[in-house]
């Protein structure tokens, strides 16, 4: 593949382009929205697509944006995803751009992932040569709602068909404009629990006249500590962390509830699956064996993300023929968050990449981690991030 002269001129072009889209992305972060509530962004995403000659379709997971453009003959479908929706953050920048709306910011770079597709989205309209069909998913409500699920419950697969999917996110630490991609699980999968438990409460003085969900509740928490220790395997990663242990008020009363609430990750499908199961075993008969009554509610999470070998291969040949290898990592770690393309990903091949968003040598806000307030998207990245959108939909809808 590849003719380095064409990636030179598709990225020249977006440089091009950068001061349009540099205003639009401080725009959109000036104007942070939570997740389901994009409406001023998911109208901006749907009026530029429209413009620019995209079909544009509205409404699959509430504020979802779907822009399709079909040309020549090919049969082959491509989907490209980004996310548009911030956190609940008190902006500390101080930046100019800064959000407009108290206790809500752009703390993730979600407002970067749009701009980059919105750039790509043009480029690919006036210049893209290809052959097929190229449907861009403006999905909402990344953070830990699962707008990706509700996109995909309101039909987004079947009414807009993807032989592959890809989406790109910011990765504070590592160099600007470089990428970096892994085959395989790339993303935990995460489940939330609550546990109830149940017990007597009574007098602190007589406790053999109660049943004390205290001490049930610690023996459980380090129980559940030798699931990891003891039954998952030594070369697998998983967490199991009890975040919260909620239970009475008074120095002399015994309660009758404690509430323990956990957070579940792991790297592996069928690792996941054993420990959400051995979580409700163990908790159930340590609690009845301490007689008290547990019930165990999953919140429902995420899976794991895993990047499937075919495309990630072609991922990794397009940013080499964008970027060269000095500025590709070609297998980086996995990462113990959790990302809802991951639904995505369990139902169409595909690759999530992330390209650097500044370390401690290029200085600026790009080395701040995400979810922090101090937390910049670096808008060289505009540029580097829609050339590679634009390359790889060229690469891919091919006769
Ligand atoms: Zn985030
Ligand atoms: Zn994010």
């Amino acid at each position: 593949m590849g003719d380095m002269r064409e990636a030179g001129r598709v990225l020249e072009a977006l440089r091009g382009q950068s001061e349009e889209f540099t205003a639009l992305r401080r725009d959109i972060h000036r104007h942070p929205e939570l997740g389901f509530q994009e409406f001023r962004t998911s109208d901006l995403v749907a009026e530029r697509l429209q413009a620019w000659g995209y079909e544009v379709t509205r409404g699959l997971g509430g504020t979802g944006v779907v822009g399709q453009l079909r040309r020549g003959s090919g049969q082959r479908r491509l989907g490209l995803r980004a996310d548009m929706d911030a956190l609940p953050i008190q902006e500390a920048t101080g930046l100019p751009h800064a959000s407009v709306h108290a206790g809500l910011m752009h703390a993730c770079g979600h407002d970067g992932h749009t701009a980059i597709l919105l750039a790509a989205a043009r480029h690919i309209a006036e210049h893209g040569d290809f052959s097929g069909t190229l449907n861009l998913i403006f999905q909402p409500a990344e953070e830990g709602l699962g707008g990706a699920k509700k996109m995909m419950q309101d039909g987004l697969f079947e009414r807009f068909p993807c032989d592959a999917v890809f989406a790109m996110h910011n990765m504070p630490g590592f160099p600007r404009g470089t990428l970096l991609l892994r085959e395989g699980p790339t993303m935990a999968a995460s489940e939330n629990i609550t546990i109830t438990l149940r017990g007597v409460g009574g007098h602190g003085a007589m406790p053999h006249q109660a049943a004390d969900p205290v001490v049930a509740g610690a023996a459980i928490v380090m129980a559940l500590q030798t699931i990891v220790s003891r039954n998952v395997p030594p070369l697998q990663m998983s967490v199991i962390t009890v975040g919260a242990f909620q239970a009475g008020v008074a120095n002399n009363v015994i309660p009758h509830e404690a509430t323990l609430k956990l957070s579940v990750r792991s790297l592996d499908r069928e690792v996941h699956k054993m420990l959400l199961r051995r979580i409700k075993d163990l908790v159930q008969q340590q609690a009845e064996s301490l007689g008290v009554q547990a019930t165990v509610d999953f919140q429902g999470g995420y899976p794991v993300l895993v990047n499937t070998r075919a495309e990630t291969d072609f991922a990794r040949q397009v940013a080499l023929e964008l970027l060269g290898p000095e500025a590709v990592t070609l297998q980086t770690e996995p990462v113990t968050g959790s990302e809802d393309f991951a639904f995505m990903l369990d139902a169409v091949p595909g690759c999530y990449l992330y390209i650097g968003n500044g370390d401690k040598a290029t200085g600026g806000h790009g080395a701040c981690m995400v979810h922090n307030p101090n937390y910049d998207f670096e808008d060289a990245n505009i540029p580097v991030g829609a050339a590679y959108w634009a390359l790889l939909t060229q690469r891919f809808l091919v006769d």
